[in-house]
């Protein structure tokens, strides 16, 4: 079998080829560090994070590079109104990013480049490509010419130039030569963040951020290149521009896209104010029911974000963490006594493994690979009621190493016990409402005692008074 992959540049599924035997640079659009990501920016880097971890588990030697832009109008802007430095503002949540995104299981990316670290490389891209003839200076600012490099032009969009002009943001500014060219340094305005440059003072824009960090980690030619739909156009196409004017070479092989995180049919943004951060939905589900969440739906397709949704997701995560408690709880008891055919076991596993291969080998499809997980799950649970103990130790295993494989190493679940109960509850309410419900049993109040064990209960918590000491535990609603 071999990976197939739905390449943007041919809008087609390809077979997965990397340039180097099994070395594979893929360069990930970051966030722009000037405030909390949203469940939008999770979903983007949870699609790369499943995308990495197949490739991994297929013996790819991956390296991962992922960029903060630090240098931006969003920044400068923020660290005004707040009055921060702007490079203050970004390393505060340059941390948050990892505080969000670390309890999704995310795997650190190999590098994490920042554009203000890499000033000076971008000046040299600027200046060759001013050599070259595909850009020119005017007042300080240096502007791409679109007009050098019609060829090359359209590579994603598939569309014309003014078709894709036709409603993209695109800077208005009158010292262009052509409204279609764009920024590549732009000359400081008084008071703005700055950098010495053979234009004078001025900073970067942001495509060729991502252009010459992504050349000097990963060499001129990415295997893939990826990042949310919305970069499509003005911000890859203008990378390619950059980068393949720059280095005569092919930018990147393989062009990958996730699809948005809407809200009522809309994208999640800042700018349309219709997103929660990822800090709220941790209030109310576990980050493992996120992430669940976002790997259910194919990275390409767009996801409906609701309350309902996730509340799903918890429930079917609930049953692969339960189903995975009964085979732990079944292997530990059957390692003493190994008996019994291990075979139905060992097909189940492999059966769901070729399936979820099969799923995972068409352009990474998650939700077929997770259906084969819950195919295993049933099965699995019909077999272990219908056969009399004790089980076989060696089948068990192998299901369970099967099940573990597929769910905890590509998908990046985890099963560990719960962080956050249910609803709207941390652990420290709940410690408050024992105590609460200690106070009424003192003063012999049974009748609040009582309420505060049953209103738990129909939230998934039961308590447990064993002496003068209250316990508690999740179960089922
Ligand atoms: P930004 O900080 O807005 O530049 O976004 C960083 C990354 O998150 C980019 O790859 C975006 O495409 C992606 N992203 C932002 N919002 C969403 C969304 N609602 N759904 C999916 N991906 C998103
Ligand atoms: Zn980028």
């Amino acid at each position: 079998m071999t990976l197939k992959l739905h390449n943007t540049r041919s809008g087609k599924k390809e077979e997965f080829v990397p340039l180097n035997d099994n070395k594979v640079g893929m360069y990930v659009c970051g966030p722009t560090v000037y405030d909390d990501c949203h469940v939008g920016h999770a979903r983007s880097y949870v699609a790369f994070d499943v995308i990495r971890r197949y490739l991994l588990f297929l013996g790819y030697d991956v390296t991962h590079v992922q960029n903060f832009t630090d240098v931006d109008d969003n920044i400068i802007n923020r660290s005004a109104e707040k009055g921060v430095r702007p490079q203050e503002l970004a390393e505060h949540y340059t941390e948050e990013y990892f505080r969000d995104i670390d309890p999704l299981g995310i795997l650190r990316a190999d590098h994490y480049p920042r554009a203000s670290r890499y000033i000076k490389e971008m000046q040299e891209v600027v200046l060759r490509l001013i050599e070259k003839g595909h850009a020119y200076e005017v007042d300080g600012s240096v502007y791409f010419s679109i007009e050098t490099a019609k060829d090359r032009f359209g590579q994603l969009r598939h569309q014309s130039l003014d078709e894709m002009l036709n409603g993209a943001r695109v800077e208005v500014d009158e010292r262009k030569r052509d409204p279609k060219d764009f920024a590549l340094w732009k000359a400081a305005k008084p008071g703005e963040i700055s950098w010495d440059s053979p234009w004078g003072k001025g900073r970067p824009g942001w495509h060729i951020e991502c252009s010459t960090m992504a050349t000097a980690l990963l060499g001129n030619t990415l295997d893939i290149h990826g990042g949310g739909m919305d970069l499509i156009f003005p911000h890859h196409e203008s990378e390619i521009l950059q980068s393949e004017c720059y280095t005569g070479e092919p930018f990147a092989r393989y062009w990958l896209h996730n699809g948005f995180l809407r809200i009522n049919e809309e994208k999640m943004s800042k700018s349309l104010g219709n997103f929660f951060t990822i800090k709220e939905i941790y209030e109310r589900f576990e980050p493992m029911v996120l992430r669940f969440f976002l790997v259910y739906t194919h990275y390409r397709s767009p996801i409906d974000f609701s309350d309902a949704g996730l509340e799903e997701a918890e429930r079917s995560f609930e049953r692969l963490r339960v189903f995975r408690e009964r085979l732990k709880g079944s292997l530990k008891e059957a390692v003493q006594t190994d008996k019994g055919d291990p075979s139905p076991f060992i097909a189940l596993a492999e059966e769901a493994r070729d399936a979820f291969i099969k799923a995972m080998d068409d352009d990474f499809n998650t939700r077929n690979a997770i259906a084969a997980i819950f195919t295993m799950v049933g099965e699995g649970n019909r077999l272990l009621d219908s056969m009399k103990r004790p089980y076989p130790g060696e089948g068990l295993n192998t299901l369970m190493e099967t099940f573990d494989t597929l769910t905890k190493d590509i998908l990046g679940l985890r099963f560990e016990a719960r962080e956050r109960p249910a609803g709207a509850l941390t652990p420290a309410l709940v410690e408050l409402l024992i105590e609460v419900r200690q106070l009424a049993r003192n003063e012999k109040n049974w009748a609040l005692a009582d309420h505060i064990r049953a209103k738990l209960k129909e939230m998934g918590i039961a308590l447990e008074d064993s002496g003068e000491e209250t316990t508690w535990k999740f179960v089922e609603r």
